[in-house]
């Protein structure tokens, strides 16, 4: 089929992959939302499958304004995030330690999503297209939040929580016997905590990238991983 090589035909092939994105993180989110322990990343993700619903719905306003038909074009990037995504999920991780991988992978996801749409933004505006920009950065918006959110979650509880985790296979019981090794740890333990704080943050490299909140949080638990 004959493609047009326009600012503008570049525009709707853009949104088109957008399209197909968002409806393939349809249907994964529910999926992570389910392999979530935390209650909290749980609704996190449910919440904002909702908005996906709705960035969907958007995306077929700016069809009609284009005055194109509702298509998608397959979008390789995301299913590739999605598919790392759930293969996280047919792994033993469990607990917290589960939960950091899995807010890292929607992480990935979130900053796709903002790169595309910040694109395709800047396009809309530069062709004078500025309701669909507006719409546009509507979602920008929502997955800048939910990345964010992420960000925060991982920070405040789960990367400690995964970092204070037995991993393999402990039980239910697993807080009690942390309890027990710590008393009788005794000292031995503030040190190993702030060790394996360190550790977890490394793979952010030095310093500053911890603190800037601008996403990739839930990457410092990806080190958790490989221990
Ligand atoms: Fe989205
Ligand atoms: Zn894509
Ligand atoms: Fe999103």
């Amino acid at each position: 089929m004959a493609q047009g090589t326009t600012l503008r035909d570049l525009l709707i092939d853009e949104i088109r992959d957008l399209y197909d994105a968002e409806r393939q993180l349809v249907k994964a989110l529910p999926k992570m939302a389910k392999g979530a322990t935390s209650q909290e990343l749980r609704t996190l993700i449910e919440t904002h499958l909702g908005e996906t619903e709705e960035q969907v719905t958007r995306l077929e306003r700016a069809f009609e304004m284009l005055g194109e038909k509702p298509r998608g074009k397959r979008c390789e990037g995301i299913a590739g995030i999605i598919e790392e995504g759930s293969n996280l999920l047919e792994e033993d991780f469990d607990g917290a330690v589960l939960d950091a991988g899995i807010i890292a992978g929607a992480q990935r996801a979130e900053h796709y999503e903002i790169t595309a749409y910040g694109s395709v933004m800047a396009w809309a505006k530069q062709l004078g297209e500025n309701e669909i920009a507006e719409l546009l950065s509507e979602t920008l918006e929502e997955e800048k939040s939910a990345d964010e959110k992420l960000s925060a979650l991982a920070e405040g509880t789960i990367n400690l929580e995964a970092a204070q985790s037995e991993g393999d296979d402990a039980e239910s019981d697993e807080e009690d016997e942390d309890t027990d090794r710590q008393r009788e740890a005794g000292t031995a333990r503030r040190a190993g905590g702030d060790m394996r704080m360190s550790a977890a943050s490394s793979p952010r490299g030095s310093g500053a990238g911890r603190s800037s909140g601008k996403g990739g949080s839930g990457g410092s638990a990806g080190g958790r991983r490989r221990s």
